[in-house]
């Protein structure tokens, strides 16, 4: 693959083309507690994001929709992460993913819980595709904000 992806590490290149080809948690939820929609028109990214929330954890988590490799990958490894996580955890999340993306340092222990997902932080060299690669995760940030509060 060449382009966007062109220069990056193989083995980043390797997680995001796996979560590309085959992305995780794809099945809608049923009576989702938190639902919400994503898009970035300057790349053509949609997603539909569906999450089931039980004791103030996210219980299940489905999203829809297609965009380009980075942003397709990234609301895929966030499907893998999200599950069994308490709100507060998925804004810390969120937060840390920020920071990798935006190229500020990041704890240890953030990039534990950040796990493959340190793959993205190789879209810095490709400005354009910041956006791609955050757009899942700020809108679930605000969608669990509003839900929280709502
Ligand atoms: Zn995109």
């Amino acid at each position: 693959m060449t382009g966007a992806l062109g220069n990056m590490d193989d083995l980043y290149e390797a997680i995001i083309l796996d979560h590309y080809r085959s992305p995780r948690n794809t099945a809608p939820v049923e009576e989702a507690d938190v639902d919400f929609e994503v898009n970035n028109p300057f790349c053509g990214d949609e997603f539909h994001i569906q999450l089931k929330v039980e004791n103030d954890a996210v219980a299940k988590v489905g999203i829809t929709g297609r965009g380009c490799a980075i942003s397709q990958a990234s609301a895929s490894l966030l499907a893998e992460l999200v599950e069994g996580k308490s709100s507060d955890e998925v804004h810390a999340a969120v937060s840390s993913i920020r920071r990798l993306l935006k190229g500020e340092e990041i704890t240890d222990e953030e990039a534990d819980v950040l796990g493959d997902i340190e793959a993205l932080a190789g879209v810095r060299k490709f400005p354009v595709r910041i956006k791609c690669a955050l757009l899942s995760w700020v809108g679930l940030d605000d969608a669990l904000k509003a839900h929280q509060t709502g």
